[in-house]
């Protein structure tokens, strides 16, 4: 009989396929219908196996069949895996976003540790996901994240589709040395902290924080490498689109909606009208306010939405307390100058990196070189002490009557990147201080 996802069943089918089932199930991490629903997954292939009936005179039940579906492709994976066919590194984020070993790590031991420290500011290694994932750390840190806070059995999201959606967006993501997915990763990483550390999260609906987080996924897909500037001077199509207005966060988000309504894709496609539109809004709303152009009036706002409202968000009208959640994630997104010095000096590389390639294609097309572009003139110290006193303190001090505990984590690593750039010899980048072959 020819399965719903095109595969046959017959004993020999149904033989290989459980084995692979049970090594899964042992890994499983779920909620309680979800391991329900394997194991009668697994009864009923091991009566088929057994021939005590056709597929035909005994069907699977509608959930069963929806969680077989589902699942076959990451548990005959999974089965590959274990038997040792192929390594876990590398290929893993379909896997390794849900399923554990019984003592709660994941199957690959350094993921394991690393995804572990999801919820903490300093202890977690993006860049050891990255490594660890083939350049892939998205997926598996937008999947550790939602299930940190529950979000995909709370709101029953059809982890399939999920997982669709986040490797689309992950594949969507160019290889730019800093807007690429690592960033993204680390963006969303940044909100999982600021969630399992401070007040404001239990004033969030698991709507909001849903939508936090996928913003946070979508927010810089399918970036250029190249700054709004660039593309208004170059008369680039998508400045034609947007009317040189946020040009690069339109796309963003027209990308990540894009996928998201993709029918394979689209986990979101269930929740009823007004909670869909909800989302949307709330997920474009955030998008655009990571524009670097709206920077000074996110903090000013929010600053005198405080003063007048307090830090209880439940109290904040709708469209306010939406303000709040653009703050959050800018923060998120501005807030690598203020993760520990290890990892922020890797950013200041990157970005510097991508911002001299504009400054290289700039000169080539006889543009005027942007600013803070020029490897010539660019002085690195100077312009990440700006960066940090004028545009990332600001933020994370007006944070700090919604998230104290990780406000001032990040102003204590703010201070100790004040004083390593100031300890910097003032001159100009020379190209060598900038290792592009070793980005990704
Ligand atoms: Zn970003």
């Amino acid at each position: 009989m020819e399965h719903a996802n095109g595969t046959t069943f017959c004993k020999e089918t149904a033989k290989e396929c459980l084995s692979a089932l049970r090594s899964f199930q042992d890994q499983f991490v779920g909620s309680e219908s979800q391991v329900e629903a394997l194991k009668t997954v697994a009864g009923w292939l091991e009566r088929l196996q057994r021939g005590s009936f056709s597929e035909d005179e005994e069907p699977l039940d509608e959930n069963s069949r929806v969680y077989l579906q589902s699942y076959r492709d990451q548990f005959t994976r999974f089965s590959l895996f274990e038997r040792g066919h192929g390594e876990l590194v590398g290929d893993s984020p379909k896997v390794a976003g849900i399923t554990r070993e019984r003592s709660g790590q994941w199957r690959n031991p350094a993921l394991a540790a690393e995804l572990e420290k999801v919820e903490d500011w300093d202890a977690f290694d993006v860049f050891k996901v990255a490594a660890l994932t083939g350049g892939r750390p998205l997926q598996p840190v937008a999947m550790a994240v939602l299930n940190c806070f529950d979000l995909v059995s709370t709101l029953r999201l059809p982890e399939k589709k999920l997982q669709n959606f986040l490797r689309g967006v992950e594949d969507a993501y160019l290889n730019n040395p800093y807007h690429n997915s690592t960033h993204a990763a680390d963006v969303v990483q940044g909100l999982a902290a600021l969630f399992a550390n401070n007040p404001f999260t239990a004033q969030l609906t698991d709507l909001e924080m849903l939508s936090m987080i996928l913003a946070c996924v979508i927010h810089d897909v399918g970036h250029p490498g190249v700054t709004n500037e660039y593309l208004i001077n170059t008369n680039a199509d998508s400045a034609l689109l947007y009317n040189d207005q946020s040009i690069n966060e339109n796309g963003h988000a027209a990308v990540g909606m894009q996928l998201l309504r993709k029918s394979s894709n689209n986990f979101i496609e269930a929740l009823p009208d007004e909670e869909y539109r909800f989302v949307r809004r709330t997920i474009i709303g955030i998008v655009l306010a990571t524009d670097m152009v709206g920077h000074a009036k996110l903090v000013k706002d929010t600053t005198a939405n405080l003063r007048q409202l307090g830090p209880d968000l439940q109290k904040w009208p709708e469209e306010k307390k939406q303000r709040a959640l653009q703050m959050i994630v800018h923060c998120c997104d501005i807030g690598n100058p203020a993760k520990p010095l290890k990892y922020s000096l890797q950013w200041t590389e990157r970005i510097m990196a991508e911002n001299f390639a504009q400054g290289d294609r700039e000169r080539r097309e006889a543009l005027p070189v942007s600013p803070l572009c020029d490897r010539e003139r660019v002085d690195v110290p100077k312009s990440q002490l700006t960066f940090l006193e004028y545009v990332v303190r600001p933020c994370f001090e007006a944070l700090r009557a919604l998230a104290p505990e990780t406000a001032a984590i990040a102003l204590r690593n703010i201070e100790i990147g004040r004083r390593h750039w100031e300890e910097q010899p003032r001159r100009n980048a020379s190209s060598t201080m900038f290792p592009l072959d070793d980005l990704r």
